[in-house]
């Protein structure tokens, strides 16, 4: 295999993403799809190692902020899912019912969990008797179910997904809200900052709230084709479901109140395609260094005539070393060439490649090679150590920063619908305008723009006085504007 098969072996991620993505997917064992079930995907060992470590990014700043695992049922008695009624409106096309067992019809049907606010609240009030147990901060890591009507793509639209749920309850009104901005900051720590995976932090409109929600923020992130993918929600949800589910506290002055509560989604599924998408090359997959399940390979370059164990020594050495400096390390010694290890260590991701031949081993040097840039350094080998820790955090920024300026360089204030049409010709993929906040004028928007949909305002972002796109009302609302998955 030439370098150049091995570059032409997956199809241009520019002009053809979407088969680009299949191809990743399936070369470097991600996924596999081939389950039969619409919507229903099996994780392979890779794509699992993956998921597994971006998970416990999560869960470590969850439990850093005082949340605790907790494991509800995957089944919700359909007298509790209906019983708060935006929400049961907002799922109810949506939910797979289990309506038999065995040889039986079911007294009652089970809903498998598309969300579990109606699984976790009743037990919740079991729980909180006293302002001396809040606030409850709990989550759980599950796959939960939905019949999805629209066409179903790997890890991006599912009927069953991998996420996180955090469910929260507060005395007050403050501390929740407070509460989402956490959620937001645990949001950054690990998708912005370990992942390099950017997104623009809105609250939705009112017509776009999570069903039974009093407020939405949501973190949208863009990928290659211009589009935006919701990576993660998180809620207020006030005290509509506390009243619904008796979640009810004694308070310090002796009355009885509703707590406040939050929940906050991680869109673990989503969270790993823009993963593969955002960061993928021509080679294939391109990972972060932390979550990386193999960090660094090492490959033994041979040469006729040179005898192949002192090669092997030195690799094994440096392997040592680096296996106690902490770093997940392999050496391949497989009769593969060395070229057709490079092209199955380049398609999934490993951050770092080490080449040793016997130019390194008689001269006590180390070849590098970054994945990232697909750059090669040759060091000294007692600098390896160094050289490794720098490059462990260039190469997540690097990653981090060519995403940020996608964005950033993407997104153009328009006062009409001709600015609007003349930037998106010119590439430009998300817009902000002003909005007058009306739920008709978010659906002409999006009928006269082929699909621009009102994605809400930044939050924490300035606004100033002007014209609502579509109907010319005076508001400082300003909104994003984005084609969405
Ligand atoms: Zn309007």
């Amino acid at each position: 295999m030439t370098e150049r098969d091995i570059e032409e072996s997956l199809p241009d991620k520019e002009k053809n993403l979407s088969e680009w993505y299949s191809m990743v997917l399936e070369k470097a064992e991600i996924v596999d799809i081939r389950y039969g079930v619409k919507g229903f995907i099996v994780y392979m060992p890779y794509g699992m190692e993956i998921m597994k470590n971006i998970i416990r990014l999560f869960e470590s700043e969850l439990e850093k902020t005082g949340h605790r695992p907790v494991l509800f049922p995957v089944v919700i008695p359909e007298s509790n899912l209906r019983k708060e009624e935006e929400h049961v409106k907002g799922f109810a096309g949506q939910v797979f019912w289990i309506t038999h067992a065995g040889y039986s019809k079911l007294e009652e049907k089970l809903a498998l969990r598309p969300t579990s606010e109606t699984a976790m609240y009743p037990i919740y009030s079991l729980w909180i008797k006293s302002y001396k147990d809040l606030p409850l901060k709990a989550y759980q890591t599950v796959a939960v179910y939905r019949y999805e009507t629209k066409a179903t793509r790997p890890l991006l639209r599912g009927r069953e997904f991998l996420w996180i749920e955090a469910h929260n309850v507060f005395r007050s009104r403050e501390e929740a809200y407070k509460q989402t901005l956490e959620d937001a900051d645990i949001f950054k720590r690990v998708s912005y900052e370990k992942l390099g995976i950017p997104f623009i932090h809105v609250k939705r409109e009112e017509f776009d709230k999570f069903p039974g929600a009093e407020d939405t923020f949501a973190f949208d992130t863009l990928m290659p084709d211009g589009r935006v993918l919701q990576i993660g929600t998180t809620h207020y949800l006030g005290t509509k479901f506390s009243k619904v589910f008796d979640i009810k506290f004694h308070d310090v002055d002796g009355k009885y109140r509703y707590g406040h509560q939050t929940c906050y989604g991680i869109g673990l599924s989503r969270i790993l395609a823009s993963l593969i998408m955002i960061h993928g090359d021509s080679y294939g997959m391109v990972l972060p260094f932390d979550i990386a399940p193999l960090q660094i390979i090492i490959i033994p370059i041979p040469k006729t005539g040179y005898d192949l164990n002192k090669i092997f020594e030195y690799c094994d050495d440096i392997q040592r070393e680096l296996i106690d400096k902490g770093y997940k390390v392999k050496v391949d010694k497989s009769e593969k060439t060395p070229g057709e290890k490079y092209y199955y260590y380049d398609m999934r991701g490993i951050p770092i490649r080490i080449e040793v031949g016997p130019f390194e081993v008689d001269n006590r040097r180390v070849t590098l090679f970054r994945r990232d840039l697909r750059m090669r350094v040759t060091i000294p080998r007692e600098d390896l150590f160094n050289k490794i820790e720098r490059l462990r955090v260039d190469i997540t920024e690097n990653l981090r920063r060519k995403a940020e300026d996608k964005i950033k360089n993407t997104i153009k204030y328009v006062s009409n619908l001709d600015e609007l049409k003349k930037y998106s010709e010119e590439g430009f993929s998300i817009f902000k305008v002003h909005f007058c906040g009306n739920e008709e004028c978010a659906e002409r928007i999006k009928n006269e723009t082929g699909g621009f949909e009102v994605r809400g305002s930044g939050v924490s972002e300035d606004g100033f006085n002007g014209e609502c796109i579509m109907c010319g009302k005076e508001t400082s609302k300003i909104v994003y504007l984005a084609k969405a998955y």
